[in-house]
């Protein structure tokens, strides 16, 4: 994996000019093609990758940033978790800033819940054992890429009898949301990138029979200028030879059968329910929920919380931006009211989301 490549031959500035000319050769017309993770969303637009092909390639921003598609109702049930007598609530740091209904999770801090920062679930399963007198909840969202450290934590707190611990779940899977843009009378993606690190955990095959039924190139690629110019690369050569594959720009990272360890995790822990994704809605079988052997760990279940009345932003156009039909700085709010201090959306708080994107790369020209 990355940690122990040397990575500067991916960010060869040669080697992208080699690949780039090609690339400007090999288009005889315009292509649209979905990078499907904020990660990708990011190094594109860092890198200037879709600014070098703009004129031959729109780059449309998929859903694939875990902050931004973490439901509303979800938000506001953590808030409510946090506000519990005796509970501390756990989550990565980005979640604290992210607006629920009312407030957010720093509000309900600064108000005295006990709501502390971790870097992953079995921090909060540490917490949970330092603290056997306390309720301990991991807020524990993310895409197929979590699942397994999240699932661990769950595990290791079945198997060690650990019962003051519980996860607030709201994993999310790829491939029906892609599934869901393509089918959409309004979609106009033409080829997809595929996020690297999820097909780490997942391999490639799920994508054959999207690739198959929509007859769309898929390409995995990893996160690096040259990782996304080869997987651009063969997008575009299936494109312009009319053909539809799933490939892999990015072997070094990514088994084509995905991580034996990390599935076993995922099928002892979950099983796929429909999941209501930020500003899209409710995607059938887009999610995981816990396996009813451990159910004693679902935080929904064991506090008996749901959110069923929930306000969003009357500003906020993320969803339809999360959907690749707009772009933020068609947004009234961009850069003016809704910034990263002061979000008013999940998009412009997460290092993936996509109006932080273009507020960190863009925000002084491309605006609407
Ligand atoms: S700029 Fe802010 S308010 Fe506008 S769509 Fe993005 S997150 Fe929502």
């Amino acid at each position: 994996m990355d940690s122990a490549v040397d990575l500067t031959a991916f960010r060869n500035p040669e080697r992208a000019d080699r690949i780039l000319k090609r690339l400007k050769n090999e288009i005889t017309r315009p292509w649209v093609i979905m990078e499907m993770c904020g990660g990708q969303t990011h190094a594109l637009m860092q890198s200037g990758i879709d600014q070098l092909l703009a004129s031959q390639i729109e780059f449309i921003h998929g859903p694939g940033c875990p902050v931004c598609v973490t439901s509303l109702a979800l938000v506001d049930e953590a808030i409510a978790l946090a506000k519990l007598p005796n509970v501390i609530l756990t989550t990565y740091g980005d979640m604290l800033r992210v607006p629920g209904s009312a407030g957010n999770l720093f509000a309900a801090r600064a108000q005295g819940c006990d709501i502390r920062v971790v870097y992953a679930a079995l921090d909060a399963l540490k917490i949970a054992r330092e603290n056997p007198d306390k309720e301990v909840v991991f807020f524990g969202i993310g895409f197929e890429t979590t699942a397994p450290a999240n699932g661990i934590s769950i595990l290791q707190a079945y198997r060690t009898g650990i019962r003051n611990y519980s996860v607030l779940v709201s994993q999310v899977c790829v491939p029906p949301a892609l599934e869901m843009i393509l089918s959409s009378p309004q979609n106009r993606v033409q080829g997809f990138l595929a996020a690297g690190h999820v097909c780490a955990v997942m391999g490639t095959s799920e994508y054959i029979p999207i690739s198959e039924k929509y007859h769309v190139p898929i390409c995995v690629t990893g996160f690096e200028p040259i990782d996304l110019l080869a997987g651009i690369e063969t997008v575009v050569r299936d494109l312009e030879t009319g053909c539809w594959s799933v490939s892999n720009a990015y072997s070094r990272g990514v088994p084509t059968a995905g991580t034996a360890g990390a599935l076993a995790i995922i099928h002892e822990l979950f099983e796929p329910c429909d999941r209501d994704w930020r500003g899209i809605g409710i995607i059938p079988d887009s999610g995981w929920k816990l396996k009813d052997k451990y159910s004693a760990y679902d935080a929904e279940k064991k506090f008996g919380v749901t959110a069923t009345e929930t306000h969003e932003s009357d500003v906020c156009i993320a969803g339809a931006i999360l959907r690749g039909l707009k772009t933020p700085p068609e947004c009234p709010a961009f850069a003016a009211s809704c910034t990263p201090e002061h979000p008013l959306g999940a998009a412009m708080v997460s290092g993936e989301g996509t109006c932080s994107a273009y507020y960190r790369y863009r925000r002084n020209h491309d605006r609407a």
